[in-house]
């Protein structure tokens, strides 16, 4: 019998093992089934070559659990190995190679995880010795056993073994008993191994008999050899990939398309990838692309390969050049990984586009569901943005899509404003924006819906890529301003005019101090309403975005500002204003003279002052004249709320424009319907 040492510096490398990836000791089954599989493989490579000559015979994998013993045992019929193979892969090479990996990764223990690199060792996670029993296809081979019971030294001698082939044995440590469960290890081969190219047969399969499940005697075949993935496109119909997303993701909707990733130029990546249907409940699904090499389940966390915006999409990735074991920041910085995720970006693109193209219809119909991938995808991805441009759909208050370029083309001739710029309107809320709406389509616009969760930022972005455009919500101004033609018309009123009905309207506003609103007068279309009530487009943005994003608190705790815009050449305006004026024209206009007067003597005043410094006398003149002012126009305001108070049409001319806003809330909703009926009498 040989002994020996194993070819590591560190005395105690096994407990490290078992502590550094406690929490992801089940992969060992992983990295033992994978050796088997290559194993496998590489005979059937040889003997396609004629470098090995025998019968090949079964090839399949085993993994069997034999709870008696406290042993868990992979087995292969591959190429096994000779005691110099041992020697050679076993005790030298492979654990040198996990010694600098586990120093390097002492601190980021989690980067390790599921990653290979610990190979055939990582056995010793879970077992407190393993034991290889093997016979190699060489001509005149002998067999040998090797154990090694977790300390760096081992034994190894000749053995009885009769067929081709490695028993990796591993008595299971009282900690991992868990793996002498073959309902455990059921779920492990189905989470690891269930795409692997060759069988692996763990246990048997189970039958319904007598009121509970038996073992039959037939084998239980865990993985399905030939994945869809791993075949041409060509021989695959529609139903064959619903399948295998279904095989995928039970229990969720059908995909709405898929596409085959097949290159093997300048790297290797093969893969199928879904568009599930995701709607409106927006949340990056990450995690939901499976990751494999070489049919291997590596990891649904593929952050890093795949560009951000990839995350909503579903399906596998099988890729040899994706470096397993290394930290995340690595992968991403890894040029072969970058070139991967350009390729995965421009292929999704062109399949986008190619389905736009192939049915302009169907793209249509689906457009609900695609379009927060694809808005996704062009804010966060530079370049599938310029690909997206194409084929990103804009869709109106009347269901119509339309590409950028057509949408441009329709509302060029009527939405340009005065200073060239085109203008698109939208709406966040057909409903609630319902007369605005009308209003714009009644004058000849065009009204876009934009209500997704990422319209906001989508249209930011839109901005900044169409030249001379800008985004105006349909309620943000009147209509005659929403694409100013010329500069605005004004009131058509007097100044002392619009001072009376300023304070007229100014004692009817609601005080609230979550709305502020900023009232101004302007002689719009005779037809339009009396009062309309408008948000700037800036500091809604501002506000809509402060709600959604940390650090903007600023703006979100600002009051809600209005304009309320009175048309002064509505005839419900005009009546108000001239009957006001005949029935305290009389008492207003001296006080309002009054007013000017004192405010001329004020400046007199001020201006008779060397360098503007009054003296003490004439600051007290100043105070005095002021006061007057105040005095003055505080009557005025009486005067004019009183009258206001007592005409509750002007209240009621508001209220009707707030609660077209939805603004009319609790009691002054309440008074509005108490007033209404009032009214009525
Ligand atoms: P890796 O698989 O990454 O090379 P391992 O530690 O898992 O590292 O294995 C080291 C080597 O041992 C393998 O490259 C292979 O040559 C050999 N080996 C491991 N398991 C088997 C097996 N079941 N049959 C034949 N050779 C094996």
């Amino acid at each position: 019998m040989q002994k020996g040492t194993i070819g590591v510096t560190t005395e105690n490398i096994f407990p490290v093992i078992k502590k550094f990836l406690y929490s992801d000791h089940e992969i060992f089954l992983r990295e033992l089934v994978s050796n088997a599989i290559d194993a496998t493989q590489k005979l059937k490579t040889l003997s396609s070559f004629g470098d090995f000559k025998g019968e090949l015979g079964e090839m399949r994998v085993e993994v069997k659990v034999d709870k008696e013993a406290g042993t868990l045992t992979v087995s292969d019929h591959g190429i096994g190995m000779t005691a110099e193979d041992i020697e050679k892969y076993i005790n030298q090479i492979a654990f040198s190679g996990a010694e600098e990996f586990l120093n390097k990764y002492k601190d980021t223990a989690n980067g390790i995880i599921g990653h290979f690199g610990l190979g055939f060792y990582s056995a010793f996670m879970v077992a407190k010795k393993v034991e290889i029993r093997s016979l190699s296809y060489k001509d005149g081979a002998e067999a040998v056993r090797w154990e090694c019971d977790g300390s760096p030294e081992y034994s190894m001698e000749p053995v009885e073994k009769t067929t081709r082939g490695t028993d990796i044995i591993l008595y299971i440590d009282d900690d991992n008993k868990e793996f002498l469960e073959q309902s455990r290890i059921d779920l492990l081969l189905k989470k690891y191994c269930r795409f692997l190219p060759v069988p692996v047969v763990s246990g048997k399969v189970q039958e319904w008999k007598d009121g509970k499940y038996v073992d039959t005697d037939r084998d239980k075949v865990i993985n399905d050899t030939e994945p869809t993935w791993t075949k041409k496109p060509s021989e695959l119909t529609d139903e064959d990939y619903r399948n295998f997303y279904r095989e995928l993701y039970p229990g969720q909707e059908d995909p709405l398309f898929w596409i085959h990733l097949n290159v093997d130029y300048p790297f290797t990546l093969t893969g199928v990838l879904f568009f599930p249907k995701i709607k409106n409940n927006f949340e990056i699904r990450k995690d939901r692309i499976q990751l494999y090499c070489n049919q291997v389940y590596v990891t649904d966390s593929v952050e890093g390969v795949v560009p951000e915006f990839m995350m909503l999409l579903q399906g596998v990735i099988d890729s040899p050049d994706i470096p397993l074991n290394v930290s995340r920041s690595y992968l991403q910085s890894d040029t072969a990984v970058k070139k991967i995720s350009g390729y995965i970006t421009k292929k999704v693109a062109s399949r986008l586009d190619e389905l736009f193209k192939a049915d302009r219809k169907e793209f249509e119909e689906k457009w609900d569901d695609i379009k927060i991938f694809i808005q996704y995808g062009m804010l966060t991805d530079e370049k599938f943005c310029d690909s997206a441009m194409k084929f990103v759909l804009l869709k109106d208050t009347d269901n119509k899509h339309y590409t950028l370029e057509e949408y441009k083309t329709l509302i060029e001739p009527t939405q340009t404003d005065k200073d060239g710029n085109i203008v698109y309107l939208y709406t966040t809320d057909p409903t609630a924006q319902y007369n605005y709406i009308q209003a714009a389509t009644e004058k000849g616009y065009n009204v876009l819906v934009l209500d997704g969760q990422l319209d906001s930022h989508f249209i930011g972005l839109l901005e900044m890529k169409l030249e001379k455009s800008r985004f105006v919500r349909v309620d943000s101004d009147v209509v005659e301003n929403l694409v100013p033609k010329s500069d605005k018309k004004d009131s058509g009123l007097s100044g002392d005019q619009i001072s009376m009905l300023t304070t007229i309207f100014q004692s009817q506003l609601p005080k609230d101090e979550q709305a502020s609103f900023l009232l101004s007068f302007e002689s719009l279309d005779p037809s339009a309403n009396p009062i309309l009530i408008t948000q700037d487009e800036y500091m809604r943005r501002m506000k809509d975005m402060a709600s959604t994003q940390p650090g903007m608190s600023f703006y979100a705790e600002l009051p809600d500002n209005y304009n309320l815009i009175v048309n002064t050449s509505n005839p419900v305006v005009a009546s108000i204003l001239e009957e006001a004026e005949k029935a305290l024209g009389e008492k207003v206009a001296p006080l309002a003279s009054a007013v000017k007067e004192t405010n001329e003597q004020i400046e007199k005043l001020r201006s008779a002052a060397p360098d503007g410094k009054l003296n003490d006398e004439q600051k007290a003149e100043e105070k005095a004249l002021l006061d007057k002012v105040e005095t003055n126009r505080r009557e005025q305001e009486e005067l004019l709320g009183h009258y206001a108070g007592g005409h509750p049409v002007i209240k009621q001319a508001i209220d009707i424009a707030l609660l077209g806003n939805g603004l009319l809330k609790g009691r002054a909703l309440s008074d509005f319907i108490r007033r209404s009926f009032e009214m009525l009498k």
